[in-house]
């Protein structure tokens, strides 16, 4: 059985997914999270449900690539039952969505969500009426809170247990005004009396043929005269009305007669009682004053908090366990076994040096995530976008960019694929050439490191920058890239803001537990062979024998080689060279190498290691690299899934590389000068 949930962006699919399926998907309070369809399945009374979720869209009509995806998976699939999700505090604008699906003859459930705001803000709404008048079942439902939720579950399997109806019978049971229910019934019949097409929905291809939706006329291959008898009705259609336009008239039916349900079922408390609460906020956060300095002061106020005294205190508690207490163990364990010297350098060095090093970073990762989930579950993020927008937008970049951007923050991977909402090819290119240079969750170990060395008074002010300058870099070689590689219009950006919410404390958890998860796996995994590698390769000859001085190592000779390079940038050791090869991997393993190659065993040995080999500028310049270069392989691997090129991939992977090697280098020899 398969059931699959639709609904307008952030009116709570893939909360309920999740509930569901006790899957962890992200969810955002922001339009343009799900991009892709997902599946899950839950378990009902023995059976099996699978559970698609799917990306939001606002009509069925096949403007963008969430549109297609949905409207794709819904005629070719078919599922069983279709879950329509109405945010319930815009109920109107949900219903526009829902009148479309209906025509599709999939059985269908309304699930009027968000119940809890409903009530909030006084409204009433008697979903038997709605039913009444829609001729579907409707639920009303909390998915946050799971209220209702098992019902909505057990009404859809009922549903679905029926015997599959006729899709071609089925005419949307919604009157709309005369002249639209006889065209939309003329152009029925004529594709009623077309053979090859019983079977198909033909309510819904009869109202989108109406609308003048090219790619249903496509689907159903018509011929050239049935093509001619559409046309004649469509004709007749424009003729009945002052608007003139097929597309506006059909638009305008549907609202009225949504409009007309609306007010029998539903009672708003004091539609004109003022501004609401999120109306108020907004007055101050996206005030084009004010928008800015409040923006870079709440992301200060995260690192100050990343790097203050909670986050640093928790470094040094699992510094001190794995760092101190369990080297000291394993010393000692070693020397009374007697075990061979490499044994330790394997063991010490190696894993507890490189993967426990990485792993005293987490409680600050988990932290800063902490706050970006918060804004992001806020609603704030969604602002932050806006804020951009209205900045960039002058000067030739569109705002739909930033929801990529920011999701950077987090992670490339997903960041790259979220560009997928933009239907303007050149500005998705052109977004996902420059998210890499948004710092990622990996990448703050690197200046964790440094900056807790070299900028000890300033931490947390050294790591902000590094987000400030990838944000900057990120705008500047976009507008370079549109100026070169992407000229033409910019298109223009409709966001909608949603309303403010208090972040629900589970699905936090759920989020940051998600990636300390993930965390804990690649440090187990890829940073733990990435330790032992680069451990072997500085401890062994061209000829695979044991050094005595890792100066004669396979790495050395390899860094030796490429120190050149890195010497006009302010870090020619081959150490750093090696380090930053390593970085491809996965960004964590540039730190995880240092600890390894330094192979300094506590923390005051690495300060004293990393301090004589570079300077604050060379630090500076070096972190500015790690932020810049290349992103990881995973990253690569999906910029080349989402381009559909290796060309592109790779041409992303040189840019990027070059822009890090030129800042750099500017901030180092800038630097000199100025520091002497
Ligand atoms: P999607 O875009 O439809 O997948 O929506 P999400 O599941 O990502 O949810 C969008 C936002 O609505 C998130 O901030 C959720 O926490 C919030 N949300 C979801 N369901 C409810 C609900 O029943 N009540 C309230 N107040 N918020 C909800
Ligand atoms: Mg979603």
């Amino acid at each position: 059985m398969k059931i699959a949930l639709t609904g307008n962006p952030n009116s709570g699919k893939t909360t309920l997914f999740n509930l569901y399926t006790g899957s962890n998907q992200y969810v955002g309070n922001w339009a343009g999270v799900t991009v892709e369809k997902k599946e899950g399945s839950v378990k009902y009374k023995g059976e099996s449900i699978t559970l698609v979720d799917l990306p939001g869209i606002y009509s069925l009509s096949p403007y963008s690539m969430e549109e297609i995806v949905t409207r794709r998976v819904l005629i070719e699939e078919r599922p069983d039952v279709l879950i329509d999700i109405l945010d319930g505090t815009n109920i109107e604008r949900n219903l526009y969505l829902a009148l479309q699906l209906m025509e599709l003859g999939v059985p269908m459930i309304l699930a009027v969500n968000m119940m809890d705001e409903v009530r909030q803000k006084g409204d009433r709404l008697d979903c038997a009426e709605l039913s009444r008048q829609l001729g579907v079942q409707v639920i009303p439902i909390t998915a946050k809170k799971g209220e209702n939720t098992k019902e909505l579950l057990e009404a859809a399997a009922a549903l679905a247990r029926n015997p599959a109806r006729d899709p071609s019978r089925s005419v949307g049971k919604v009157a709309y005004d005369r002249a639209t229910e006889q065209a939309i019934l003329d152009v029925y019949v004529i594709l009623w009396e077309i053979p090859g097409l019983r079977g198909l929905p033909l309510g819904f291809y009869a109202a989108k043929l109406l609308e003048g939706d090219k790619k249903a006329g496509e689907a159903l291959n018509l011929d050239k005269e049935t093509a001619g008898r559409i046309e004649r009705v469509v004709a007749a259609y424009e003729a009945s009305s002052p608007y003139g336009d097929r597309e506006t008239m059909l638009a305008d039916a549907r609202y009225k007669s949504i409009t007309a349900m609306v007010e029998k079922a539903m009672v708003k408390a004091g539609a004109e009682g003022g501004l609401s609460l999120s109306d108020k906020i907004d007055l101050v956060i996206t005030n084009r004053i004010l928008a800015l300095p409040i923006f870079l002061l709440i992301m200060f106020f995260m690192f100050a908090l990343t790097f203050g005294p909670v986050g640093s205190f928790l470094s040094g508690g699992i510094d001190f366990i794995l760092g101190d207490m369990l080297t000291r163990w394993v010393t000692g364990l070693l020397s009374s076994a007697a075990a061979p010297g490499w044994t330790h350098g394997l063991l010490v060095d190696a894993i507890i040096g490189g993967v426990g090093g990485v792993l005293t970073f987490l409680p600050q990762i988990l932290i800063l995530f902490t706050c970006l989930s918060v804004l992001e579950d806020s609603g704030y993020m969604a602002r932050a976008a806006f804020i951009m927008d209205r900045l960039l937008h002058k000067i030739g970049l569109t705002g739909k960019s930033f929801i990529p951007m920011l999701m950077g923050f987090g992670c490339t991977t997903p960041a790259v694929m979220a560009a997928r909402t933009m239907e303007n090819d050149r500005d998705r290119k052109m977004t996902i050439m420059i998210t890499p240079f948004m710092s990622c969750g990996a990448k703050l170990p690197v200046y964790a490191l440094f900056a807790s060395i070299f900028f000890t008074e300033h931490e947390g002010a050294a790591v902000f920058s590094m987000y400030i300058i990838g944000m900057v870099t990120a705008v500047v070689s976009g507008l370079f890239l549109r100026g070169t590689l992407f000229r033409g219009t910019v298109a223009p950006f409709v966001m909608e803001l949603p309303p403010y919410r208090l972040p629900s404390p589970g699905a936090l958890l759920r989020h940051v537990w998600e990636k300390a998860k993930g965390f804990l796996i690649k440090a187990g995994t890829i940073i733990f062979s990435m330790s032992v590698l680069t451990w072997l390769l500085q401890n062994l000859d061209w000829s695979l024998q044991l050094v005595l001085d890792n100066r004669d190592s396979i790495f050395a000779s390899v860094g030796r080689g490429l120190a050149p390079i890195f010497a006009p940038l302010g870090f020619g050791n081959w150490q750093a060279a090696v380090s930053i090869l390593a970085g491809l991997i996965a960004k964590e393993t540039v730190v995880s190498s240092m600890l390894v190659l330094y192979g300094a065993g506590s923390g005051e040995a690495l300060a004293s290691a990393l301090a004589a080999a570079f300077d604050p500028v060379s630090a500076f310049s070096f972190m500015v690299f790690c932020l810049l270069y290349m992103p990881c392989i995973s990253a690569f691997v999906s910029i080349k899934r989402e381009m559909n090129s290796w060309r592109w991939a790779i041409l992303t992977a040189a840019f990027t590389t070059a822009v890090a090697y030129i800042i750099s280098l500017v901030v180092y020899q800038g630097g000199r000068l100025i520091f002497g």
